[in-house]
């Protein structure tokens, strides 16, 4: 019998193959007592297993694959940093003295402790770190219990071609997964924004997670069947389905390969039109899969890196050498610097205290609002991106700009900083070019004026989609409500991207729907000309852009901006998509 179950798909591709579930995750901890006299074996009990959990993650990080993104190790590191944490290492240890309590004990009532603090403050950042604290612990308690089968002792290639079904997964047994080349994974947890999502689309490893009770549902070597892009799974398909999947597996690997011809085309459409691809940068790593994507320069370099991880604000010199390696790298293409973006949900460990909790964080003192409260904090980093600007192309960006007082003070900040660098001697680029993102409707409805008194503007869906419709962006409850197709989110880029034409200046759109191959055509035929996005989606939206013809568009194109029925708006978008097919 054919068993149809539901997911959320977060890394496209088709799989077929047999399941291997893994049961092991919460153990189950209970208290003891322990003598006296034993409590200091005890402790040395949790120290070495602390240690030997250390050395296992040491060694799948050793064993990363050489073209693995970067975002594979950073996340193995953060696993490695806590358990060097004293929360993890020392109170616990304390734990078992004061409470002459056994190990798993200890660890179990720091990891609550933990995990409540977490639980009170309502961050996406922070809810990774929750998972990241029971994936760390939990690592601890299976070498307690002895119930060390850790997923790299499975022997090499017994997992190959395998679905994994789990409750949920580390990003170490992801990379370690990988390494054994498993066909895809289903977890019952998790969402689009998890650490292991977002790794295993890096990797290009099918996945679907949030399938409820999954385990419960499945066998053991079972045939089954995933999509990553729909979240569905399948078990006990008849021979007509998996004929079917096994079709659709075979053109979605011929699409993949079919990209790399498009690396070294230039970005035109099929009428001549040229357009910009840029990419999206947050760690100085993206710079080597930038390298290899055909971005014509990066067009957003988010810069909260440099407080992540840290107590102290990054000092000028610190942040100065970031940019200037970036730059660097870029062999001479534009980059886009934004300025600290910290605050709602960019709230990173060393900008914790930069601004009071407050009730409302997206509306509260974030991005531009808290470099201005904070001028040396913005004058710190505006001198530092300017001395970079001596070494190649840089531009800046100021982000959540909502009134015209903002970006004067912003920019007579800028001026100020320039002339203290011309008293000091030091370099800048005199021209540097100054823009603003497009991410309240305040600017975009006002974009004529903003137009006027900057040299580009780059629209942020993410938060302009946030703001126009009201959904606060890291609240799982009213995700669904997420709509670029919505006609005032559209009405709102048009507006931006006309006033950038009056202007003649160049308008950029760098939030995820740049990134959307559904709206690539609707986007170009509303006049955008420069699409900035993460690396690894960059060669998808230039085929598209290639084998368009915008002559061939449909003449009503731009009646989606005007429709309210959504039924209407996606017809509209599957006729722009059809209309268009390579001859
Ligand atoms: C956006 O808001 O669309 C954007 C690109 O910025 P971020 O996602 O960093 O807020
Ligand atoms: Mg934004």
């Amino acid at each position: 019998m054919t068993l149809e179950l539901q997911g959320i798909g977060v890394s496209r591709g088709i799989a077929i193959g047999k399941a291997h579930i893994l049961f092991h995750n919460q153990p189950d901890v209970r208290e003891y007592l322990i003598p006296t006299f034993s409590i200091e074996q005890e402790v040395e009990r949790l120290t070495n297993a602390t240690e030997q959990a250390r050395e296992q993650l040491k060694s799948i990080r050793a064993h990363i694959p050489a073209n693995a993104p970067a975002d594979v190790a950073s996340f193995i590191d953060t696993h490695l940093l806590m358990l060097n944490d004293s929360s993890l290492t020392t109170v616990p240890i304390e734990m078992i003295r004061s409470r002459r309590c056994n190990a798993e004990w200890a660890l179990q009532l720091q990891r609550d402790a933990l995990i409540n603090v977490f639980n009170e403050m309502d961050d996406p950042y922070l809810r990774t770190r929750q998972d990241d604290v029971d994936h760390v612990v939990n690592r601890i308690h299976r070498i307690l219990s002895d119930e060390n089968v850790a997923d790299h002792e499975i022997p090499d290639g017994r997992l190959k071609g395998h679905i994994i079904i789990a409750e949920d997964l580390t990003p170490a047994d992801t990379v370690l997964m990988q390494h054994q080349e498993i066909a895809a994974f289903v977890t019952e947890h998790g969402g689009a924004t998890s650490h292991t999502t977002i790794l295993a689309r890096s990797l290009g490893i099918p996945a679907i997670v949030g399938v409820e009770s999954v385990r419960r549902y499945i066998q053991d070597n079972e045939l089954l069947i995933i999509d990553g892009e729909t979240g569905t799974l399948i078990a006990g398909a008849d021979d007509a389905i998996t004929a079917e999947y096994q079709h659709r597996r075979e053109l979605f690997e011929q699409h993949i390969s079919s990209l790399s011809q498009y690396q070294f085309q230039p970005t035109q459409t099929r009428d001549g039109k040229s357009v910009t691809l840029l990419a999206n940068a947050e760690l100085p790593e993206d710079l080597s899969t930038i390298s290899n994507a055909g971005a014509h320069g990066i067009g957003l370099y988010r810069t909260e890196f440099l407080y992540m991880n840290r107590i102290s604000p990054p000092e000028e010199e610190e942040q100065l050498a970031a940019y200037r390696d970036v730059v660097e790298g870029m062999n001479n293409q534009p980059v886009t610097i934004r300025t600290f973006d910290l605050g709602a949900d960019k709230t990173v460990d060393g900008g914790r205290n930069l601004s009071q909790t407050t009730i409302n964080p997206a509306l509260g003192l974030r991005a531009i609002r808290l470099c201005l409260n904070h001028p040396n904090m913005f004058r710190t980093q505006l001198r530092a991106i300017l001395r970079a600007s001596a070494f190649g192309a840089i531009k800046i960006m100021f982000p959540m700009i909502c009134s015209v007082q903002e970006l004067t003070q912003a920019k007579r900040m800028l001026s100020l900083c320039k002339q203290e660098l011309d008293n000091e001697g030091l370099e800048y680029d005199h021209h540097i070019q100054t823009g603003i993102m497009v991410e309240v409707p305040a600017s975009a409805i006002c974009a004529e004026i903003f137009a006027s008194q900057v040299d580009f503007l780059s629209i942020g869906t993410n938060d302009l989609i946030q703001y126009t419709l009201a959904i606060d962006r890291i609240d799982d409850q009213v995700n669904y409500l997420y709509n670029p197709l919505h006609p005032a989110v559209l009405k709102l880029i048009h507006m931006t991207l006309e006033a950038g034409k009056k202007y003649n200046i160049p308008v950029s759109m760098c939030g995820e729907m740049a990134s959307d191959p559904r709206l690539t055509r609707l986007l170009l035929a509303m006049g955008l000309e420069s699409f900035s996005m993460h690396p690894n989606a960059l060669l998808e939206i230039k085929r598209i852009i290639n084998e368009t013809d915008l002559n061939q568009l449909p003449e009503n194109t731009l009646q989606v901006l005007s429709t309210a029925k959504s039924h209407e708006a996606e017809m509209f978008l599957e006729q722009i998509n059809k209309s268009n097919h390579k001859s």
